[in-house]
């Protein structure tokens, strides 16, 4: 009987899903192909691959998985999640119009407001928690609507349905930033979006030892346009990066829920101490946006953002005083990290629209890991009582 890897669940098909065992060895993990480029048997005539720019092997294996994940028919890895999102605006032509949150990754931010504008690309950037804000921008060239939900660092959610419904209605292409959620909690596609993508540096490949961006459709003719891009723009993932990511993704499962639950305990932990003025996560009932948050996604993953109270001397005398958290920027790994979004990770979003969002002095971003939960509530509970 044929192995039909999409009737399987979730942890199941990450293990499994792209790979079937190589033919010629009977190797029950993927090979690492580290090879540029694949013999022909006569000019033209080769089997499958040709130039590993165009396609690898491994980064197949890869690309099928997440694909599969994702619930979405083809998959595309690159070398980073900028390169991701940045070939995804490569789709667009000079004056084409892109609706996208106030709120998100300031990496994004700065490549559309810095590089995507200097090439003729319009962009309005809105309140995309409420659809009417949507709705209002559209314009007769607006082509696409980026998503990002939950965003990052403030945790707002946009009603990916409406808003795509929506969008389809009016011939606009929306595009998922699932990098918080990961294919494990949210799966933008099956919600109606035409175009996920992720940070693979985080959730994905989880151990903070890979850059990595992918892109997942279901749409044949979106997706022959993401693989031209990807080989002619050259931005794709290495064999290496690739074999890395796919041997995380195995564990995927199982570390997004030890990220939910330590997350869940440290954000109730949070919100009962008397240094903090404000903690959000999706979880908590006091997230304005909780009912979608059960709605559209099947965790709350393991983010949080709060804010201490005081100035910023008490948050930086927290960030000094963890011992278990790191003072790092990035997240999604298996250890815990600690930021401050305002002069770390959002130091390139503008200082008026960050006043705007609430980016402050006293805020700060968790990604909580997989350690021992009871480490994790003591280390915030010394910090938090020196500061
Ligand atoms: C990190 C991140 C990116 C950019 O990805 P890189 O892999 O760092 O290039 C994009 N979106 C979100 C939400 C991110 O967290």
């Amino acid at each position: 009987m044929a192995w039909s890897k999409d009737e399987y669940g979730f942890a199941t098909r990450a293990i499994h899903a792209g790979y079937e065992f190589d033919a010629s060895t009977g190797a029950v993990m993927p090979p690492l192909y580290l090879t540029t480029t694949f013999a022909q048997k006569s000019p033209g005539v080769f089997q499958g691959y040709d130039y590993s720019r165009a396609g690898n092997p491994t980064r197949t294996v890869y690309e099928q998985c997440i694909a599969n994940l994702e619930g979405a028919k083809y998959g595309y890895a690159f070398s980073s999640g900028m390169a991701a999102i940045s070939t995804i605006i490569q789709m667009l032509k000079s004056g084409d119009h892109v609706i996208a949150g106030d709120d998100m990754y300031g990496g994004t931010f700065r490549y559309f407001d810095k590089v995507a504008k200097n090439h003729g690309i319009e962009f309005t950037f809105t309140d995309l928690t409420n659809v009417e804000n949507f709705k209002n921008s559209i314009q007769s060239n607006t082509a696409l609507v980026w998503l990002e939900t939950p965003t990052n660092p403030t945790l707002k959610l946009s009603d990916i349905q409406s808003i795509s419904n929506l969008a389809k209605e009016n011939n606009i292409l929306t595009a998922v930033d699932n990098t918080f959620m990961s294919p494990y909690f949210q799966n933008p596609i099956s919600l109606g979006a035409d175009l996920v993508m992720h940070s693979a540096t985080k959730y994905i490949n989880g151990h903070s030892d890979v850059i990595g961006g992918v892109v997942v459709t279901s749409s044949e003719s979106l997706a022959e346009k993401i693989s031209f891009l990807a080989k002619s723009v050259g931005a794709v993932a290495s064999p290496f990066d690739s074999y890395l990511a796919m041997r995380s993704l195995k564990t995927l499962a199982v570390r997004m829920e030890a990220h939910q639950s330590n997350g869940f305990a440290v954000a109730k932990f949070l919100q009962e101490h008397s240094k903090v003025d404000k903690v959000l996560y999706p979880g908590l009932e006091s997230h304005p946006q909780h009912e979608l948050a059960k709605k559209q996604m099947k965790g709350f993953g393991g983010m949080i953002t709060f804010y201490l109270k005081g100035d910023l001397n008490n948050a930086k005398k927290l960030l000094e005083s963890v011992q278990v958290f790191t003072l790092a920027e990035s997240l999604g790994g298996v250890e815990s990290l600690i930021e401050h979004p305002a002069i770390m990770t959002h130091a390139s979003v503008p200082s008026e629209r960050r006043k705007e969002l609430g980016i402050n002095d006293q805020l700060v971003r968790l990604s909580v890991g997989i350690e021992t939960q009871s480490d994790l509530l003591r280390d915030l509970d010394q910090a938090l009582s020196s500061c």
